[in-house]
């Protein structure tokens, strides 16, 4: 049921009704802001202590209504919300969420139990221009007291600590590590450090980094490297950063911008105390006390002690003994070090340490939750690998297309169509995104989260889909490995070569006036074995299904020696006395075709149904 305004009454007054039973001034500890939120069942007994009413007042008012409950009787989601609107009372039923799907479950904090965490930082930018000496040098120095000496791990992520504060950095430079733990659900970064070469300026990836991170709405640090060498111009770069929103603070902008050189290790401090800074004006909190949960940075199967993962806990308490889930598997955390192969108890908030004791080796982006015991750990892992196994076998989980995105809006589902634009020419890019700026649609806007001139890259496709963007490509390709992880991904490519058909179909997606091509597809054949007359239903033809599956919601046409001989439908589809939805190539079934009586021995049943042709429009 969805969310009403009853808070009026009929008169246009909100006093309508309101505290019609008695105990008015009772607690009510389930109403927020005049409204009660409640989730899954509730009984009589349970919505009279939501509300603060008497129960027997609540079981009368039914009962005058023609109902007859007791205390324990299940309310409708209509008892309720007759019940709250007697009660001046708006109303939302919240849906349940598995913990399987621990990656939905919002769970509120106390706010008594939040305490400042430190930021976790990724370092993005174009290539050369200098992330790996800048993650290494900020790597070196600042090694805390009593890890000094120590040689460090990698372990894809390390802490250091500024002004008696810690910092998170992130090992992984470039924006499709950054991008694709975003697509897989998990945003581990709070801040970017944009690093920009200052004798070289903003180059395609410097773009692309600032369009992952603005997707990602994470915001940007520029630290300008390279300020030692002869060519260094960092105004240059300061200017030319503007054309992409960034305005540099002392040109009363919102982004700090530094000088930096990574190499001889100038402007490190002040860089990293505005890191600091942006954190600090984020307020991180997050709360040590509950059952930690987080997102895998890396994995890799270790020889000798088999399948290693770092972990970036982001809520909660990490401690060795917990019981984890990541993926569908479980584990008892075995040993838990950082990046200095220390032995750790126990990870707070914000804190990379590398495990062992997985059963499996999960991927970089899979998120993990802890559970209070090994029973229920395991009951939810295997939750979890019995719905992997349902979502791969359905396709459910279709991605955004220009033929489906006007449903997806009218459904409520999304409200901006997230689109990427990339064109053989900066003059073609240009002209194409300012045009679809100007394409205007009652209830639909556009937002162009990245535009570029040059073929489709992986990244571009790792974007899109963490972004639920649909590619549009003009006069650009993509190579098979691009094409086959956008396939893989459910990313739409479009490609045009005309400006105009690329608009008008926008267009009409945007008015949801674009029907998809539809095309045929046989879904399988069944050949007749035998023949059985019913009195109740006809004839009954006794096949088996020879390829490809045939479903009882399919269109049929009944084949003679290659001859169409009808047009049907399935009445009535069975194995044995089971009812079937579908039969699989090598079982045999029975089958009754709506009005056709005339079947024979040896005639084949071809399945099929129309479907959408992607491949139709704009190719
Ligand atoms: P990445 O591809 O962005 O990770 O860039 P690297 O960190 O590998 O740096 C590319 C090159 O630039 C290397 O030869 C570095 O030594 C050099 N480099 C990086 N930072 C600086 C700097 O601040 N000054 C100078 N002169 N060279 C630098």
């Amino acid at each position: 049921m969805g969310k009403k305004n009853w808070n009026k009454g009929k008169n246009g007054d909100d006093s309508f009704n309101r505290n019609r039973y008695s105990n008015p001034n009772a607690n009510k500890p389930h109403v927020e802001g005049g409204k009660y939120v409640y989730q899954g069942q509730v009984t009589v007994e349970k919505l009279s202590e939501d509300l603060g009413l008497k129960a027997i007042d609540i079981l009368k008012d039914l009962f005058m209504k023609k109902k007859i409950y007791n205390i324990n009787s299940v309310l409708s989601d209509e008892d309720i919300g007759e019940i709250c609107v007697d009660n001046g009372l708006d109303f939302e039923k919240k849906a349940v969420v598995s913990p399987a799907d621990f990656e939905k479950v919002v769970e509120k904090d106390d706010p008594k139990d939040l305490v400042e965490r430190p930021p976790v930082v990724t370092i993005m930018g174009h290539v050369d221009h200098g992330k790996t000496t800048l993650i290494d040098t900020i790597r070196d120095s600042h090694i805390a007291d009593g890890e000094a000496g120590l040689i460090t791990q990698e372990i894809g992520a390390y802490q250091k600590v500024v002004k008696g504060k810690k910092i998170t950095f992130l090992d992984t430079p470039g924006h499709e590590a950054f991008s694709a733990m975003r697509q897989r659900g998990a945003q581990a970064t709070d801040i970017v450090v944009l690093v920009v070469a200052a004798d070289d300026g903003v180059m395609p990836q410097t773009v692309e980094a600032i369009d992952h991170a603005k997707a990602a709405n994470v915001p940007i640090i520029v630290a300008i490297n390279k300020i030692d060498k002869a060519g260094a111009n960092p105004e240059k770069v300061k200017t030319a950063l503007t054309k992409y929103g960034l305005v540099a603070e002392e040109w009363g902008g919102q982004t700090i911008m530094k000088n930096i050189s990574a190499k001889k290790k100038i402007g490190i401090d002040d860089l990293l105390e505005n890191i600091l800074l942006v954190a600090e004006m984020k307020e991180l909190k997050a709360n040590p006390k509950r059952e930690a949960e987080g997102v895998v940075i890396e994995a890799t199967m270790d020889k000798k002690v088999g399948p290693k993962a770092t972990l970036l806990v982001k809520n909660g308490t990490l401690h060795v003994g917990d019981f984890l889930v990541v993926g569908h598997c479980y584990c008892k955390v075995r040993r838990m070090t950082n990046e200095f192969n220390k032995s750790m108890p126990a990870a707070g908030p914000s804190t990379p340490v590398s495990i062992t004791g997985l059963a499996e080796v999960p991927q970089a982006g899979d998120q993990f939750h802890c559970f209070e015991n090994e029973k229920e750990a395991k009951q939810i892992a295997e939750e979890r690998a019995q719905k992997d196994a349902v979502a791969s076998s359905s396709n459910a989980n279709d991605g955004i297309t220009i033929a489906n995105v006007y449903d997806r809006i009218a459904a409520g589902e999304m409200t901006v169509i997230n689109l990427i634009v990339k064109a053989d020419t900066e003059g073609t890019m240009q002209a194409i995104s300012d045009s679809i700026a100007k394409l205007s649609v009652e209830g639909v806007t556009t937002k162009i989260i990245h535009a570029a001139s040059g073929d489709i890259t992986e990244g571009d496709v790792i974007l899109a889909s963490a972004s639920s963007a649909i590619i549009l490509a003009f006069n650009v390709t993509a190579n098979a490995l691009v094409t086959e992880k956008a396939k893989e991904n459910k990313v739409e490519v479009r490609y045009y070569s005309i400006i105009y058909q690329l608009l008008e179909e926008l267009e009409q997606a945007m008015k949801g006036k674009l029907k998809p091509v539809m095309k045929e597809v046989v879904y399988g054949h069944a050949e007749v074995g035998q023949v059985f007359k019913a009195s109740k239903v006809g004839m009954i033809a006794g096949c088996n299904v020879k390829d490809g599956i045939i479903r009882r919601s399919a269109n049929i046409r009944v084949l003679r020696k290659n001859v169409k001989l009808i047009d049907g439908a399935i009445t009535s589809l069975k194995i044995g006395k089971d009812d079937m939805g579908e039969v699989k190539a090598g079982f045999d079934c029975g089958m009754v075709i709506s009005n056709y009586k005339d079947v024979q021995i040896g005639d084949v049943i071809e399945a099929w149904g129309m479907e959408e042709d992607k491949t139709a429009n704009g190719r």
